[in-house]
């Protein structure tokens, strides 16, 4: 045992530290991205993260929090450092569901949370499609969507309270049960999307709804994508309060068709998932509503009836990322997001990038939010193809900038896109990005070089 991991072992217990390739490398390891630590240590609760953070700190060794590790930034990978888990901080402090509240601890998986919220009549519709990894302090972490992003919002939009422990070791608390609360600047938000660069995040204070009594999908097949993202705009146009709106292009569709649950018709070149949810007369009504403005240029419109066609519906769209990497072996996502009426200008964005570096591209995504997962199709042992995806996305968020999108509307900077904020933002919003860092993190020991380059303006 190295002389570090024995420290650590004293603060946090013997049983606390991990081995294991799978602490290295997050969902970019499709990408071949995988880190390297001095140690891996999972607290068993927070005066432990504490007793962690405080030793660490003083001594400046980087920290990089982890969460499930399904993160598609390299957020979670170690540039050396210590990894710290938080996978043993998974108590639920306090469900009421008579006030539509819960208190959790970081390392509750979100699939676990939806299960807890279910069971007693509630709702917590952020869903991001790794659910029964991905855990809520990620979860805060990444401000993660989803596809019912578009009617209820992101991971933030839920969260009335944060507890974290910043540098020091020091345990702070922005919020709580409280569901309105402007005293203060509004750090409980930063925390959201602060992708592990402020402090570890411990528990959060969640918002749940009553969970709706009907929800139906929808699925429509057009033979175009002008035909398909004229769809979408009658969607908005006709106000229709959809909780769901994705889109599946041409090469995304030939990925993951076969494992269509039905089958899709022929000839379906681009592909809109919508659902109406609410009480059962609301519900029926918005999904004829979703019916009318989808089926013009359509080759069908289904309506999912059934528990058991939803389940299957969603379980096969949680696995189309992964039916896209088989096509060729890897992939490389961008997950830019643009206004919604700039859908279709991104689309051709991400093909001709395609077509500058000569591979084949695919994307798919929350149509509604205008976030697409811009997607090459690549061989990633194959130096020059990873190359040549990395000058495409360059290609690509270049187009979306120019669109007035963001680099990234849901998966964050993390590692692989940490060079990407400065050109985005104008110098005196970085200076302002730069504060907060140095305000949480004075001597950038967590989760150092990810999400803002101290030190790069
Ligand atoms: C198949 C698949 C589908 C996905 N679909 C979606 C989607 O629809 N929408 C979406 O938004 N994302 C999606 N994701 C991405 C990912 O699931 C989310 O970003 C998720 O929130 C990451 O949570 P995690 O616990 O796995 O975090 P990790 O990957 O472990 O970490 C992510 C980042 O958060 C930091 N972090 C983790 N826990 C903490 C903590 N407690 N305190 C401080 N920092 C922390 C890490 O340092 C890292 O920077 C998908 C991923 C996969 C593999």
């Amino acid at each position: 045992m190295t002389r570090l991991a024995a420290d650590l072992a004293r603060l946090a217990g013997q049983d606390a530290l991990r081995e294991g390739a799978e602490y290295l490398h997050d969902s970019t390891e499709m990408q071949g991205l995988a880190g390297q630590a001095e140690a891996v240590v999972a607290p068993p609760d927070v005066a432990a993260l504490q007793a962690v953070v405080a030793w660490c700190y003083e001594r400046g060794i980087a920290m990089v929090p982890r969460g499930g590790g399904t993160g598609f930034a390299g957020g979670a990978v170690p540039q050396g450092g210590v990894v710290v888990s938080l996978e043993r901080l998974d108590r639920v402090r306090g469900l009421d569901p008579e006030a539509w509240r819960v208190h959790v601890e970081a390392g509750v998986t979100t699939g676990r949370l939806h299960r807890l919220a279910r069971e007693s009549g509630l709702y917590f519709p952020p869903d991001p499609g790794a659910s029964e990894q991905s855990q809520i302090g990620g979860n805060l972490a990444c401000n993660a969507g989803g596809p019912h992003s578009f009617k209820y919002g992101v991971t933030r939009d839920w969260v009335t309270g944060v507890e974290a422990v910043i540098g020091g070791g020091e345990l702070v608390r922005f919020g709580g049960a409280t569901r309105k609360d402007v005293a203060a600047y509004d750090l409980r938000s930063v925390l959201c999307g602060s992708e592990g660069t402020l402090g570890f995040i411990t528990a959060a204070w969640l918002k749940l709804i009553p969970m709706p009594e009907s929800q139906i999908p929808l699925v429509a097949g057009y033979p175009s994508t002008a035909a398909g993202v004229a769809a979408l705009r009658r969607v908005y146009g006709f106000g229709l309060r959809a909780s769901v709106l994705e889109y599946l292009d041409a090469g995304a569709v030939a990925a993951s068709a076969a494992a269509f649950p039905g089958g899709l018709p022929e000839g379906t070149r681009f592909l809109v998932i919508s659902e109406a949810d609410g009480d059962p007369a609301g519900a029926h009504t918005l999904a004829a509503g979703l019916t009318e403005a989808l089926e013009e240029g359509a080759l069908r419109v289904d309506t999912v009836d059934t528990p058991a066609g939803r389940r299957d519906l969603w379980r096969w769209r949680d696995g189309v990322s992964f039916a896209v990497r088989s096509v060729r072996g890897g992939k490389m996502s961008e997950d830019v997001a643009v206004p919604f009426d700039r859908l279709e200008a991104a689309l051709e964005v991400c093909e001709e990038a395609g077509r500058q570096v000569d591979l084949p591209t695919c994307s798919w995504g929350h149509a509604g939010d205008g976030n697409l997962h811009a997607t090459f199709l690549i061989d990633a042992a194959d130096k020059n193809q990873v190359a040549r995806a990395a000058r495409g996305a360059e290609l690509i968020f270049a187009g979306v900038l120019e669109l007035g999108g963001t680099v990234t509307g849901e998966h964050g900077l993390g590692l692989v896109k940490r060079h990407q904020l400065a050109r985005q933002l104008g110098p005196e919003e970085m200076r302002l990005m730069l504060a907060v860092k140095a305000a949480f993190d004075p001597r950038n020991l967590f989760n150092p070089g990810k999400k803002v380059v101290v030190g790069s303006s």
